[in-house]
């Protein structure tokens, strides 16, 4: 795998430090558009370590994913997060889980007892069926209402093969009723036979994108590293 850029300053619409940090392997591994659950090495922490040195404090938010979910971070890694959001006065923590992890949330965020934790979901569309055509490992019962019973954040794909013009602007109205942050990720071709839908990609782009440049808690991926990351 390409060296990854692990660590950016984000100054949108929830400015933080993001960082891109090495689990121990996605539990899931299934999604039918994902191949970055690769991610992965031997030593995470020899990874990891250098990355977090990086953290100045400087917006008091730290936004950490990882290929996977947080809970796949090492103890070791898990252990100098909490140290260094506590010398660098970070009051807020995000971190992102696949939903399979949506009843540890609270156990994981007790491992930091000095900062607000908020968890992101890649729920990915709110649409039972596109998630199951996806193998998105959510139950198609699952409502938006149930996820952000548990998660503060939710990622949505936009321009995937079966998507609509109507079903993604239903999908980016729900998130934004429910969640106090959204990232809308346009689907860039990868590894994976998974296919993007170009004329919904260009519609997004000049379209929709420019109407929510600037709403409250909408961040906007037209590229999958626009956040400096990947
Ligand atoms: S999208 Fe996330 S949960 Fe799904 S396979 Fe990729 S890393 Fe795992």
């Amino acid at each position: 795998m390409a060296e990854l850029v692990r660590y950016a300053k984000i100054n949108t619409v929830l400015p933080r430090e993001f960082l891109l940090l090495q689990g121990k392997g996605c539990i899931f591994k299934k999604c039918a558009f994902c191949d970055y659950h690769t991610d992965i090495s031997d030593d995470p922490f020899s990874v990891n370590l250098p990355v977090l040195e990086q953290v100045t404090g400087e917006f008091g938010v730290l936004d950490i994913i990882n290929s996977g979910s947080a809970m796949e971070l090492d103890e070791q890694t898990l252990a100098l997060i909490r140290q260094t959001a506590d010398q660098k006065q970070i009051h807020t923590l995000w971190f992102e889980a696949h939903w399979l992890y949506h009843d540890q949330l609270k156990e994981f965020a007790a491992l930091f007892p000095n900062q607000t934790v908020k968890f992101r979901c890649g729920a990915e569309t709110f649409d039972p069926q596109l998630r199951i055509a996806w193998n998105k490992g959510i139950p198609k019962e699952v409502t938006a209402e149930k996820i952000a019973e548990y998660f503060q954040g939710v990622c949505l794909l936009i321009a995937a093969e079966g998507q609509t013009k109507e079903g993604i602007l239903r999908d980016i109205e729900t998130a934004q009723k429910h969640f106090e942050y959204c990232s809308l990720n346009v689907f860039v071709p990868n590894s994976t036979p998974f296919r993007r839908d170009d004329v919904l990609a260009v519609w997004f782009a000049t379209e929709v994108a420019p109407a929510l440049s600037h709403a409250p808690g909408v961040e906007i991926l037209l590229n999958n590293t626009d956040l400096g990351v990947g």
